[in-house]
């Protein structure tokens, strides 16, 4: 199958675009000079249902909505695209508003950046003690972008926002001097838009290294889910399982950790046979969503998505609350949502489905999962703990929150019981701010 990219430059030319009323192209192309657009033949052919469309999940995903924007900066948007500015016109107006839709939450840029010799590594992230995350150069991007992608200043062009790594030398002298670290990620974008000879000019050296400490070997993708032929009839599609085996051969452990939003995108004979022909290599596929409005927020959709991951043989992993990041207002839904929709799918399927933890939400002090609500001394209050923290050593531990049925993001909590803090906001502003301490102790 021969891939298509489809941009804001050419998506006219697709065919199912002709029946689309003109509204609706307006939008796709004011928005998404903002928002990073892109699309492909397989999404389009097969996993958007366009007889639904302009209501259809997987059309919402992919394409950029009016809503997405709030509704001056779509105003300013649509004065500038209509009136046919100029291309450095409309970037310029982009850029302000990209400014304003906070490019790099959970303080991604400035906290987890690790150091080698004195140097800082932009294209890795250390947060949690045990997992590196690795940008590999050349895997910035995808092989279609979801509107709702947190790594969207990365696929806009906004140079000074985007982080990536060329060094697979710094990566596996980072691991040999981190002890600790027992998980390298490869993230992106999508690693996997990467040729496999280019993927495996960072996996071999890490291999060959013999890091006693390295176990998991782990790839975020969305490939399975937008471009399943990369494991099928690409070029080096036989290349990349035979990369697979190798990792398998070696004694570590390949985690293809999935991203998928919609049963939709399990469906057909192209997904089912990339993801046998993954797990046959030895690799084990985790699966990944956020819970989305429009997309997925109702249980059953979940429930439909783990069973089809479930009889594929991936193992559900993450469900994660959508970022405070890009078109937050048209994808979150309140927390105490997030976590109804989690527990109707939780108590509606199998054990073996219940391996998915969440909701979580990725934030500063670490990945903190709402458990539900209680009541406590007759003050209703929301349960809250890390499944990951800044320090190890927050994991686990349930912590409260005012009850508050609007709360979508951890900085909308308010500790209960009247006290001030959480029990980690001091040491959380002690690692965010070392220099203050040093002053705080003279
Ligand atoms: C989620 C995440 C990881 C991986 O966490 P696991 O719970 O081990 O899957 C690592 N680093 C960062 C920054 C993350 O957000
Ligand atoms: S595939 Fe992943 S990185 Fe790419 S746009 Fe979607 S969520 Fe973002």
């Amino acid at each position: 199958m021969k891939y298509i990219s489809y941009l804001l430059s050419n998506f006219k030319n697709i065919p199912q675009m002709k029946k689309l009323e003109q509204q609706y192209l307006d939008d796709i192309e004011i928005v998404g000079s903002v928002l990073p657009f892109k699309t492909n033949n397989y999404v389009v052919d097969n996993l958007i249902d366009w007889s639904k469309v302009p209501d259809d999940p997987m059309f919402k995903l992919t394409f950029p909505q009016k809503d997405m924007l709030l509704p001056h900066h779509y105003e300013k948007m649509k004065s500038v695209v209509m009136n046919g500015a100029d291309k450095l016109k409309i970037k310029e107006a982009a850029n302000e508003i990209r400014m304003q839709l906070n490019p790099h939450p959970a303080g991604q840029l400035e906290y987890n950046v690790p150091i080698i010799e004195g140097e800082k590594i932009y294209g890795m992230q250390h947060k949690y003690r045990e997992t590196v995350l690795f940008f590999p150069s050349q895997g910035q991007t995808c092989h279609a972008y979801c509107t709702f992608c947190f790594r969207w200043p990365q696929f806009v062009g906004m140079e000074d926002l985007k982080f990536a790594s060329k060094e697979a030398e710094l990566l596996v002298k980072y691991v040999k001097e981190h002890d600790e670290v027992t998980d390298v990620l490869f993230t992106g974008g999508d690693p996997l838009i990467m040729k496999t000879k280019h993927l495996e000019a960072y996996i071999r050296p890490l291999l060959e290294a013999n890091l006693e400490n390295l176990r998991h070997i782990r790839i975020g993708s969305k490939a399975l889910a937008y471009w399943p032929y990369r494991f099928l009839t690409d070029d080096d599609a036989d290349d990349l399982l035979r990369l697979f085996e190798d990792v398998h051969k070696a004694g570590k452990h390949l985690a293809f950790m999935a991203h998928f939003n919609h049963p939709a995108e399990l469906e057909g004979y192209a997904v089912e046979k990339a993801i046998k022909r993954i797990l046959d290599t030895g690799a084990v596929i985790r699966t990944q969503s956020p819970v989305l409005k429009h997309i997925n927020d109702d249980s059953k959709i979940w429930a439909d998505m783990l069973r089809k991951q479930v009889n594929l043989g991936c193992i559900p992993y993450y469900m994660f609350v959508a970022r405070n990041t890009g078109a937050q207002h048209y994808f979150s839904i309140p927390l105490i949502q997030a976590w109804k929709i989690f527990r109707e799918t939780y108590q509606s399927v199998s054990g073996i489905c219940r391996t998915l933890r969440g909701p979580s939400m990725s934030c500063l002090p670490g990945k903190v999962q709402i458990l539900g609500v209680a009541e406590i001394k007759n003050e209703k209050v929301m349960v809250f703990r890390m499944i990951q923290g800044r320090n190890p050593d927050w994991a686990a531990r349930p912590f409260f929150a005012e009850y508050d049925e609007k709360a979508i993001w951890y900085t909308d909590l308010k500790p209960a019981f009247g006290e001030e803090k959480f029990f980690f906001t001091d040491e959380l502003n002690q690692i965010l701010n070392p220099e203050e301490i040093e002053y705080d102790l003279e």
